[in-house]
């Protein structure tokens, strides 16, 4: 309502949101509920999103607190922009989802917003040279129970 009020009474001007909170009984992570508030804001027309810190009413927010916030509104745009099918917007997604499902761990990391993060995860466990990772384990992972049953079909085509 706010979105489509503001564009009506301010013909169509460029709308700026700050979060909103989606909810105040989080205060350290106000980053986050006002990520999820900024995601419906941007997908339903704002034009430009504030981002907020963790230290939202609490203090003055430090480098890292505008590090993370700064990181949930960059999810929260993209996200918005996904959802609104906006050209392009999906691409990034998708090659994603392709260098997972391949278990290219350095197209994963390349491919990755903050490619350096996801690294430090990854090898907290386990190596760039395995097809499965510590959650499910090597037996319980099921994209690398997808793609063996992939490549076992296209081996026997006669049978799908
Ligand atoms: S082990 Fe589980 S979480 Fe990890 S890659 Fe496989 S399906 Fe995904």
């Amino acid at each position: 309502m706010n979105m489509t009020r503001q564009a009506k009474v301010c013909d169509g001007a460029p709308f700026y949101v700050l979060g909103p909170v989606v909810t105040d009984v989080f205060p350290g992570y106000d980053h986050i509920t006002s990520a999820i508030g900024a995601t419906a804001a941007a997908y339903y027309g704002a034009s430009f999103l504030c981002y907020v810190t963790p230290a939202e009413h609490l203090a003055l927010p430090k480098p890292e607190d505008v590090r993370a916030g700064c990181v949930a509104y960059k999810i929260a745009a993209h996200s918005a922009d996904v959802a609104r099918g906006l050209p392009g917007a999906r691409d990034w997604d998708d090659r994603m989802a392709a260098a997972r499902g391949s278990f290219d761990w350095n197209a994963q990391f390349a491919l990755a917003f903050d490619g350096e993060a996801a690294r430090a995860l990854r090898q907290r466990d386990l190596g760039t040279d395995h097809d499965y990772c510590s959650m499910c384990g090597k037996e319980w992972c099921a994209m690398r129970i997808s793609r063996d049953l992939r490549e076992e079909m296209a081996k026997h085509p006669e049978r799908s």
